[in-house]
């Protein structure tokens, strides 16, 4: 049987998805067995080798055969038979977070220090189930589906870019389960959605001496708390107040033992910035304060900076249609703005740096009270199963949506 996604009534939002299921209605089952699953079995960046497993039994047990493992973890998946028409990707993360979950929840992480604590579980379940869909219509062209590893440590879509994932490709989307918003809403936004993240890492060298005589040393840590809070200047005395941005310092280690003076203290940290021009202003400044602190305190100093991310921005022609997609699954009464950028980093920028693409946010909040509830990349994070089936018909329906687009 053809499914056709416009032909859907324009109800509530769970009439509605349900109205896309009918057709098969133990598709958002399917769904959820599979999000419950991905859940039990988490697997930290690259080493998603049982994830990757089981997503090719998913791909294998729904009738797509065109599918290539892409090293270390990442599977690429195609669907359509028409190599003369447009191609668009969609994309799932597949990595967990490095926590040990302490939800309680019967389908709980089984492995001890990982777990799916930013989604990631649910998003690839909404891409099998918009896979599902996909594989009973008549499409006009070729849907990518992309299972990307490694999200959470910065650089799993360059490695799939490396190896060619978007090669003949026009368009890709994907989206994000946001807990900030109601079930039941999508948020698809032009322009930056998420902030540029560049990690750094400072070292900072002196001279060890006992506790007792500093004047014989030059004191790392001291020279190390300094630069805590004078790093903040640069959020609250240097850029743009109209303009987003953090400095955090989230790790230091620093000394030995107490009657020691530290020789070496280690900081790391990250700036986030929604604009070019802050994200400059910024890392200007956090070189030349570090710089100043070698002659401030008579120790040595050093910044390295890690590969940053760019920021999630969404093209217009690829939010048009990631809109169009969103209005026809849910209703245009329930697609949102997200408000100002997140100041959060996603890698999906990568792809956008080569092609037109749209990220967008399916709110899974529940509805009752939920105080034992964590934030994302808490360990008691958890989210409403009830967006699953509407993200995967925003799936099926975007990819829709462009091909048709591209064939007009
Ligand atoms: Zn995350
Ligand atoms: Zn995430």
């Amino acid at each position: 049987m053809v499914l056709v996604p416009s032909a859907l009534n324009k109800t509530t939002p769970r009439l509605l998805v349900e109205s896309f299921f009918a057709v098969d209605s133990s598709l958002a089952e399917w769904i959820r067995v599979i999000r419950r699953h991905l859940h039990q079995y988490p697997e930290l960046a690259y080493q998603e080798e049982k994830t990757c497993q089981y997503i090719c039994d998913r791909l294998s047990e729904i009738g797509i055969k065109n599918v290539k493992k892409v090293s270390p973890t990442g599977i690429i998946a195609d669907l359509g038979r028409r190599d003369d028409g447009p191609c668009v990707c969609l994309r799932g993360d597949m990595d967990g977070l490095p926590l040990t979950e302490r939800t309680g929840l019967p389908f709980s992480s089984k492995n001890p220090g990982c777990m799916h604590a930013c989604s990631h579980d649910g998003h690839m379940a909404m891409l099998l189930g918009g896979a599902l869909l996909l594989k009973k219509l008549d499409l006009r062209g070729k849907v990518r589906l992309l299972f990307q590893p490694a999200e959470e440590s910065g650089n799993g879509a360059q490695k799939m870019i490396e190896q060619g994932c978007l090669e003949g490709v026009g368009a890709i989307f994907s989206g994000h389960i946001d807990t900030h918003h109601k079930t039941g809403l999508i948020t698809v936004d032009e322009g930056v959605i998420c902030a540029f993240a560049d990690p750094f890492i400072i070292r900072v060298t002196g001279r060890s001496g006992h506790a007792a005589r500093p004047h014989e040393a030059a004191d790392a840590l001291v020279a190390a708390a300094s630069l805590v809070t004078t790093l903040q200047t640069l959020v609250s005395r240097e850029k743009d107040p109209n303009h987003a941005a953090v400095v955090t310092i989230g790790r230091i280690q620093a000394g030995d033992s107490h009657n020691i003076i530290a020789q070496e203290a280690i900081l790391e940290g990250t700036v986030r910035s929604t604009h070019k021009q802050t994200r400059l202003q910024t890392l200007n400044g956090l070189k030349r304060i570090v710089d100043s602190l070698a002659v401030m305190y008579g120790v040595e100093t050093f910044l390295e900076f890690k590969h940053g991310l760019p920021a999630v921005n969404n093209s217009p022609l690829a939010t048009g249609i990631a809109h169009r997609a969103a209005c026809s699954v849910i209703g245009k009464e329930h697609v949102l703005s997200q408000g100002p950028s997140s100041l959060g980093g996603e890698d999906f920028a990568f792809y956008q740096q080569k092609i037109e693409g749209c990220m967008v946010r399916f709110g899974a909040q529940f509805a009752d009270d939920t105080d034992d509830i964590g934030p994302a990349h808490s360990d008691n994070f958890d989210f409403d199963e009830a967006v699953l089936p509407i993200g995967a018909a925003w799936y099926g329906t975007v990819a829709w949506e462009y091909l048709h687009s591209q064939a007009r």
